[in-house]
């Protein structure tokens, strides 16, 4: 008989909002005035989303894997993280169970797109859509976050092994 150990990771994630950027979040490019600076598209919801699974998985963190110094991940859609960890942790007899995640922002309205996210992370990690939460919150006006400045996201990630 095998026994099966369960893991958590968690994560945090912010970036500043700018003009000029797409605004790109859980894989899908909403309509919006700014978006997220980075060296890679700027996705909160999937480094967050990344980094949690790193986490759970030991294997670091997203910074360790996709350096920003690396040229290779200018400009770099950040479901290629996602399907990278994916391997990871697939080398290590790793599953995904579950992820959920919170993404901060003032605006745009994030809960009409969180169908159209789930399914493109879903996707990208070899999971079902039904095994990814998503949730929106304001920053209710307060601090960078609520004066539109930038958007932040937490995620917690369990694998079982
Ligand atoms: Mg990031």
């Amino acid at each position: 008989m095998t026994t099966r150990t369960s893991r958590c990771g968690i994560a945090y994630d912010l970036h500043r909002l700018v003009a000029g950027r797409k605004f790109i979040l859980g894989g899908v490019e909403l309509e919006f005035e700014k978006g997220p600076a980075g060296h890679s598209d700027g996705d909160v919801l999937s480094h967050a989303i990344c980094d949690a699974l790193l986490g759970a998985g030991g294997l670091g963190d997203i910074g360790t894997h996709f350096p920003d110094t690396d040229a290779k991940w200018k400009g770099a859609s950040s479901l290629v993280f996602l399907e990278h960890t994916r391997k990871l942790l697939d080398e290590r007899g790793c599953r995904i169970t579950h992820i959920d995640a919170v993404a901060i922002t003032e605006k745009p309205k994030l809960t009409p797109h969180f169908a159209g996210m789930r399914a493109v992370l879903a996707r990208a990690l070899g999971i079902d859509a039904s095994q990814i939460n998503l949730k929106a919150k304001t920053n209710e006006g307060v601090d960078a976050i609520g004066r539109g400045e930038a958007i932040a996201a937490h995620a917690v990630a369990t694998i079982e092994s």
